[in-house]
């Protein structure tokens, strides 16, 4: 290797330096005449390390803790009688685990009626489901959006057709 500026045989530890804004390989004599150059030749080119997103959790204080941000699964009915099925429980046992009258169990799993969130809680509790999930989006406020909403009774008989 030689130096790039008095174009001698660099011996020893060739010495890096910037010289009017070039950076050079010089031998030892020649590297009083820049600065040194204390950074690696081709750093310019390696593109540092993109800083590594943080994921958005939902764990954090921004999770509804309110019960009025959580909503009842669509398909409760489904998930109350499936998992009253799985554990081998009647309506009638189930409705005495959630301390409310068999009528409103049955209603619950036919859809005709919506748990309230104490009890879903107690449901959710009793069947080890899950029947509360949080609120994702906010309501559509303007009249345009709303009339394409279903209606939980279009969700029921939409699952029921397949
Ligand atoms: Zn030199």
């Amino acid at each position: 290797m030689n130096c790039e500026v008095c174009g001698s045989v660099i011996h020893g530890t060739p010495k890096r330096i910037v010289l009017e804004g070039t950076r050079l390989v010089v031998c030892s004599e020649c590297s009083i005449l820049g600065e040194p150059d204390l950074k690696p030749q081709f750093e310019s080119t390696v593109k540092p390390k993109p800083a590594i997103a943080q994921p958005i959790r939902f764990g954090s204080s921004k999770l509804p803790k309110d019960f009025e941000e959580l909503d009842i699964v669509e398909d409760f009915p489904e998930r109350i009688r499936d998992a009253r099925e799985k554990i081998g429980m009647t309506q009638k046992d189930l409705a005495k685990m959630v301390k409310e009258r068999l009528s409103i169990i049955q209603k619950l799993e036919v859809g005709k009626m919506v748990p309230d969130m104490r009890l879903a809680r107690m449901l959710e509790h009793a069947l080890k489901i899950k029947l509360l999930t949080p609120r994702s989006e906010p309501k559509v406020e303007d009249v345009e959006g709303a009339e394409y909403e279903l209606t939980l009774g279009d969700i029921i008989q939409y699952r029921r057709k397949d």
